[in-house]
């Protein structure tokens, strides 16, 4: 049997607010994916920072940390073969104006600073995504789940 894989792939406030989980995780169904993990929270600054850390000297670096603090995200793993590209693949380019029409992106969003969905770009990332997100230090980084949730939904 082929080698199953794991990928991390988190709908963004923006995609939550939007009422887009359904949409999104039916998606990944629907190709073929099998949903190992989902939960829903709102991350603190500290968690945000150590996930996008490689973009940390990127001038947008400040607005993407407020974005992905801004409200509930959900935090998903999926699993299957070649996990990790099918993912990519399924979400679209990270720019919405040059993600295709099918994908996430091309479908659901218009502008790169909100692009509502995640996905690990290497099995390193999604190993170290998967712990960061849902290993035993991420209790450490929920920001008080239920009055992110109230907020984003008033
Ligand atoms: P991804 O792997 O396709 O999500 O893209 P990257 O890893 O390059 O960037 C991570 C995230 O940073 C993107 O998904 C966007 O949310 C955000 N981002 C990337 N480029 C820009 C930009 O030029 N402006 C802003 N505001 N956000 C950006
Ligand atoms: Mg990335």
């Amino acid at each position: 049997m082929q080698q199953q894989e794991q990928t991390f792939v988190m709908v963004k406030p923006d995609g939550v607010l939007r009422g887009l989980i359904g949409a999104i995780v039916s998606r990944f169904e629907q190709k073929g994916f099998k949903l190992a993990a989902i939960e829903i929270l709102t991350i603190d600054r500290a968690l945000a920072e150590r996930h996008y850390g490689e973009l940390r000297a990127k001038p947008f670096f400040g607005e993407l940390v407020a974005y992905l603090t801004s409200g509930p995200v959900c935090a998903m793993i999926w699993q299957g073969l070649h996990a990790v590209e099918n993912a990519r693949a399924l979400i679209g380019k990270t720019n919405p104006v040059e993600a295709a029409p099918g994908t996430i992106r091309g479908d659901f969003a218009m502008d790169i600073a909100g692009n509502i969905v995640h996905g690990s770009d290497s099995a390193a990332s999604a190993e170290r995504e998967i712990g960061l997100f849902f290993g035993r230090t991420a209790d450490d980084h929920r920001a008080g789940w239920l009055a992110g949730l109230d907020e984003a939904h008033g």
